[in-house]
């Protein structure tokens, strides 16, 4: 807010807000306690002496309901936000500049939990942000190493009963710690902006596989490649440029890839990632929604969203055949999918009892570790083969 405040209004402007918003918060303050501006908008308010942490809340409570009040900035009336992290000294805090550490990190805490938040700091906040910092900088050496690569998850066809296609799924394998699954990836790497690199090293590795075996086995036409593309890479203006080159350098044809963007970044579209969509339509890749079931989107969003498939959740699949209303939402989403002509992967496929519920439904595709686990590469080729050789997997055959 306070940078749009000195890009739209000028810096007298900004400057004006900073007085202000400095006012108020000493106005909350007793006497005793100091308030100094640390940069940009950036506020350190020191309380001492107090009795019982309640006394310090309250006098942020206070410094919060201050700040959000209306504010009259060049004869316009602007309405900011606050994020407060709260840092209480102890005993084995000498350093204040580690005080203030802890503040910020408490303070980014806050700001993630959304507007006018505040946050109490505690130990493990510093941890993790020490954990991820150490993450993040693996990460970083690890891209150019190639200790990051995709493993494959089958999607079958119910209704062909055989291997449709493959989620490539990115695996890390760390120097020291071994093998490393998303969840130990994914969040680091979307906080630091490292995602858009890394889901790009996936997006062309998997793509260099799928093209060696689709060549090596020409009778197979069809089969496709899912890659999970990240909210944050959605935006960049040059995500259809690296895609095409993608596509061009590992020669894959762009009708058997298919980019996978979860519901809920469907919903924080905005124009630069709508282009880049349309670009990406428009070199004849295919789009999937994934998670369906998980992000609130409303039925004229996935109508206008220009994508060929609906991933269902597998929190749906999971619960289906015991809960009555999770197999309604599996019917709704298979339905909802074919009538905008959308092809259906029903996500997380256990059990036998799911399949034949998704086959009975009309879902058009299953994938989950009933079939298989995502696995290397060589496993995969191997299931290209059979395909290939025109065996059908023992799951699908009796149902
Ligand atoms: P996702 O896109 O929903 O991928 C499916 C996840 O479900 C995979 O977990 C897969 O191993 C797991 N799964 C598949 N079948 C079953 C099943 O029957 N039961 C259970 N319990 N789990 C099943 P994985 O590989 O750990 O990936 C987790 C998530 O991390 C993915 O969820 C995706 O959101 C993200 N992810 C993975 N690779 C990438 C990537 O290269 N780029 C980005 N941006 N995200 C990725
Ligand atoms: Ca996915
Ligand atoms: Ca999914």
């Amino acid at each position: 807010m306070f940078k749009r405040i000195n890009d739209s209004l000028g810096h007298q402007a900004g400057d004006e807000l900073l007085i202000e918003v400095g006012k108020r918060i000493k106005h909350c303050l007793r006497s005793i306690d100091t308030v100094a501006r640390m940069g940009g908008d950036e506020f350190a308010v020191l309380i001492d002496d107090f009795t019982t942490p309640q006394q310090v809340i309250q006098i942020i409570r206070d410094i919060r309901n201050e700040i959000r009040k209306p504010v009259n900035i060049s004869s316009r009336e602007v309405v900011i936000s606050s994020s407060i992290g709260i840092v209480f000294k102890t005993a084995s805090d000498v350093h204040p500049e580690h005080i203030i550490r802890d503040a910020d990190i408490s303070m980014y805490k806050a700001k993630e939990q959304g507007v006018n938040k505040f946050k109490v700091f505690n130990k493990t906040m510093h941890e993790k942000a020490l954990q991820s910092l150490l993450i993040e900088t693996e990460i970083r050496q690890g891209i150019p190493e190639r200790e990051f690569f995709p493993y494959f998850q089958p999607v079958y066809s119910i209704q062909n009963r055989n291997l449709a296609g493959f989620e490539a799924l990115v695996r890390w394998n760390h120097p020291e710690r071994g093998f490393l699954t998303p969840d130990q990836i994914i969040p680091v790497a979307e906080e630091t902006g490292l995602i858009v690199e890394l889901d790009r090293v996936i997006l062309f590795e998997a793509c260099k596989f799928m093209a060696s075996w689709l060549k090596c086995y020409p009778n197979i036409e069809d089969l496709f490649l899912t890659a999970n593309l990240s909210p944050s890479q959605l935006s960049k203006p040059d995500l259809a440029e690296a895609i095409q080159t993608i596509v061009h350098e590992t020669g894959i044809s762009p009708t058997n890839l298919k980019l996978e963007i979860t519901e809920s970044a469907i919903m924080e579209r905005n124009a630069a990632s709508s282009l880049n969509l349309k670009k990406i339509g428009e070199m004849g890749i295919r789009l999937a929604v994934d998670d369906f079931g998980t992000g609130y989107s409303s039925l004229a969003q996935l109508q206008r969203f220009p994508a060929s498939t609906v991933k269902i959740d597998r929190s749906f699949v999971s619960r289906m055949a015991a809960d009555h209303e999770s197999l309604e939402i599996v019917r709704a989403v298979n339905a909802l999918g074919h009538s905008l002509s959308m092809d259906v992967i029903a996500e997380g496929v256990e059990t036998r009892q799911q399949l034949i519920l998704l086959k009975d439904i009309g879902c058009d595709y299953v994938q989950g570790y009933y079939f298989d686990k995502p696995q290397t590469k060589d496993d995969a080729k191997q299931l290209v083969q059979m395909r290939s050789d025109g065996f059908c997997p023992p799951g699908l055959t009796t149902i």
